[in-house]
C-alpha cells in the first residue's frame, strides 16, 4: 500500500484537464475529490470541467484537424508518436498500475496486466496506421476507380470507471493511428492514470489539440461530446441506458456512434466438460474484477446431471476468494467502485432473495478487518433462479453469479439468449461439434470454447443486440475511425457529350 501511495499526486495540487497542448483548470474553480474504494480515503483532487471546457476541447480538436495540418499528417509519423507513447508507459508499469489499483480498487496483478495491454495497444495501432489501407475496382467505363479511407475527423471519447486506464487507450490508440483528432473524458470516479498518461502524451509531442482530456459529468462534459455539431463521431464504453441517451443526442447531427454496452453474459457448461477447468473458468468469469466486467459470465448455465458436484465445489472455492485492499499483493478479488455501486449491488442481492432465489454464498457486505471503511461485497452465488427474474435479466456489474440450469442443447441455447443484452458467452463441453453448434446459435460478439475471458487487441470488441453497436480493437476498430471515399479518374479526357452541344 505504501509503495503504491507513493505514486499519488500531492492532495494540495489541483490535477487538470489537457486542452490545446496546455494543462488547464477549470473556469468553474469546481474540484472533485477522488476516492480509494478500499478505504474511502481521498487520494486525488481533480479540476471539475463544464460544457464550456468541453467546447474549448472541441474547438482545439476542431482546429488542429482541419487547419493545422493533422489532416495531412503522415502515417509514418503518427506511428512513431504512438510507438513513443507505448514506451513511456511500458517503463512505468508499477506507477500505472498502482494508480488504477488506488483508484479502481482492482487487485494490482490485474492492473499490471491492464498497463501491459495498453501499451500493446499503442503498438499494434502503431503497426497498423502505416499498413495500406484502400481498394480499386474494375469498372465498365476507362476509369480509374478507387477507394480510399480517410480520418473521420474530430472524435470525443467517453469512458467507464471499470478499467481507468484500457478504456482510455483503446480508443485514443485507434483514433490517432486513423488521423483523428481527440476529446476524451473519463468516468468521474477514476481520473488519476488518464490524467498521467497525458504527462506522457505532452511529452512526447503531439501538436496542441490533437489529444485533449475533460474532466467532469456525464451530463456536463460529456453531453456535450454527443451534442456538439463540431464533433464528427462518439465513442461511448458504459451502461445501456447511457448509450440509449447519448445516441439520442448523437442523432441530431448525424454523428456516428460506437456504443460498448453493457452484458449478462451466458457460460454454458455441460456434463461431458472438464470439471475442474470449467469450474475454475466459472469464478473467473464472475469473480475477475469483482464482477465489474461488461463481459462477465454472470450467468451460469448448467446442465443438470453435473449440478450438485459442480455447485457443491464452485460454492466452496467462491468463499475461499481473498478479499481485500487492491495493493496487497495477496488479494484476489477488490472493493466495488463507490458506496452507491456498492448499494445499488446489495439492492441486487435483495431482489434476488424477494423473488426467491436461493443464496448458495455471500450475498452480503464485508465489514471486518478494516473492510468497513471500504465498499467490500462477498463472492455471491443464487441458485433455483427462473428466466424472468432481475438478477437474471439486468446487470448487476458486481461479484454475483446467477445460476440456471438446463437439460437439452436446445434449452441452453434458448436460456443463454433470454435477455436484451448480447456482449459475451462461453460453451464447455469436450464435444466439439457441440460446442460449435452452441456458439453458431449465441446471440453475442465475443465467444469461448472452453474458456472464459481472454481477449486480444487484434480482434473485435463489441456486442450483439442491445449491448452496442460497432466494434472496437483489431483493423474492425481501426476501420471505425475512417470514413470511405471513392475516387472515380477518368484515364480518357473527353466530353461526355450526354447533352448536345449546340450553337
Ligand atoms: P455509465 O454509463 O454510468 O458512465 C460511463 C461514462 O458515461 C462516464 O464517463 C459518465 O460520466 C458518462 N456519461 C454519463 N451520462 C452521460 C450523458 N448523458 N452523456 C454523455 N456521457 C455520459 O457507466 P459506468 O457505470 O461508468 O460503467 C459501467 C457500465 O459500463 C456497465 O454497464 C458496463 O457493462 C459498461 N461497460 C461496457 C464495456 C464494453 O466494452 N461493452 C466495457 C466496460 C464497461
Amino acid at each position: 500500500m505504501l509503495q503504491a501511495k507513493a505514486f499519488l499526486t500531492d492532495l494540495n495540487t489541483v490535477q487538470r484537464m489537457y486542452i490545446d497542448g496546455k494543462w488547464v483548470t477549470s473556469d468553474s474553480n469546481g474540484t472533485r475529490n477522488v476516492i480509494n474504494p478500499a478505504n474511502g480515503e481521498i487520494i486525488g483532487v481533480v479540476t471539475e470541467g463544464t460544457r464550456e471546457d468541453s467546447q474549448k476541447a472541441i474547438l482545439a480538436a476542431r482546429r488542429a484537424f482541419d487547419k493545422d495540418g493533422w489532416l495531412d499528417s503522415k502515417a509514418r509519423d503518427r506511428a512513431a508518436l504512438l510507438n513513443k507513447v507505448a514506451d513511456a508507459l511500458e517503463a512505468r508499469v508499477e506507477e500505472f498500475a498502482s494508480l488504477d489499483t488506488l483508484n479502481n480498487g482492482k487487485p494490482l496483478r490485474e492492473s499490471r496486466y491492464d498497463v501491459a495491454d495498453a501499451v500493446n495497444q499503442f503498438r499494434y495501432f502503431a503497426g497498423l496506421c502505416t499498413k495500406p489501407h484502400g481498394t480499386t475496382y474494375d469498372v465498365p467505363d476507362d476509369m480509374q476507380a478507387m477507394v480510399v479511407r480517410e480520418p473521420i475527423g474530430v472524435v470525443g471519447q467517453i469512458i467507464p470507471w471499470n478499467y481507468p486506464l484500457v478504456m482510455a487507450t483503446q480508443k485514443i490508440a485507434p483514433a490517432i493511428a486513423a488521423g483523428c483528432t481527440v476529446v476524451i473524458k473519463p468516468a468521474e470516479q477514476t481520473p488519476l492514470s488518464l490524467i498521467r498518461l497525458f504527462e506522457i502524451i505532452d511529452e512526447v509531442g503531439f501538436p496542441p489539440g490533437v489529444i485533449n482530456l475533460v474532466l467532469g459529468a456525464g451530463e456536463t462534459v460529456g453531453a456535450e461530446l454527443s451534442e456538439s455539431p463540431l464533433v464528427d463521431k462518439v465513442a461511448f464504453t458504459g451502461g445501456t441506458d447511457t448509450g440509449i441517451r447519448i445516441m439520442k443526442a448523437a442523432a441530431e447531427t448525424i454523428k456516428k456512434v460506437g456504443l460498448e454496452l453493457g452484458g449478462k453474459s451466458p457460460n454454458i457448461v455441460f456434463a461431458d466438460a472438464d470439471f475442474e477447468t470449467a469450474v475454475d473458468f466459472a469464478l473467473y468469469a464472475i469473480f475477475a474484477n469483482q464482477g465489474e466486467v461488461c463481459s462477465a459470465g454472470s450467468r451460469l448455465l448448467l446442465e443438470e446431471s453435473i449440478y450438485e458436484r459442480f455447485v457443491a465445489e464452485l460454492t466452496a472455492r467462491a468463499q475461499q476468494i481473498v478479499v481485500g485492499d487492491g495493493t496487497d499483493e495477496g488479494t484476489e478479488m477488490g472493493p466495488l467502485i463507490t458506496e452507491e455501486h456498492m448499494n445499488r449491488v446489495l439492492y441486487y442481492i435483495e431482489e434476488g432473495k424477494k423473488e426467491g432465489a436461493t443464496l448458495l454464498c455471500g450475498g452480503n457486505r464485508l465489514l471486518d478487518n478494516d473492510r468497513d471503511k471500504g465498499f467490500f461485497v462477498a463472492p455471491t452465488i443464487f441458485t433455483d433462479t427462473k428466466p424472468d427474474m432481475k438478477i437474471i435479466q439486468e446487470e448487476i456489474f458486481g461479484p454475483v453469479l446467477a445460476i440456471q440450469t438446463f437439460s437439452t442443447e436446445e434449452e441452453a441455447i434458448e436460456l443463454a439468449n433470454g435477455t436484451r443484452f448480447g456482449l459475451a458467452g462461453a460453451v464447455f463441453t469436450t464435444d466439439v461439434a457441440k460446442a460449435h453448434r452452441v456458439i453458431k446459435k449465441l446471440r453475442a460478439g465475443i465467444t469461448w470454447i472452453n474458456t472464459y475471458h481472454p481477449t486480444y487487441n487484434e480482434a473485435p470488441w463489441g456486442g450483439y443486440k442491445q449491448s452496442g453497436i460497432g466494434r472496437e480493437l483489431g483493423t474492425y476498430g481501426f476501420d471505425e475511425y475512417l470514413e470511405i471515399k471513392q475516387i472515380n479518374v477518368n484515364l480518357n479526357v473527353a466530353p461526355s457529350g450526354w447533352f448536345e452541344k449546340r450553337k
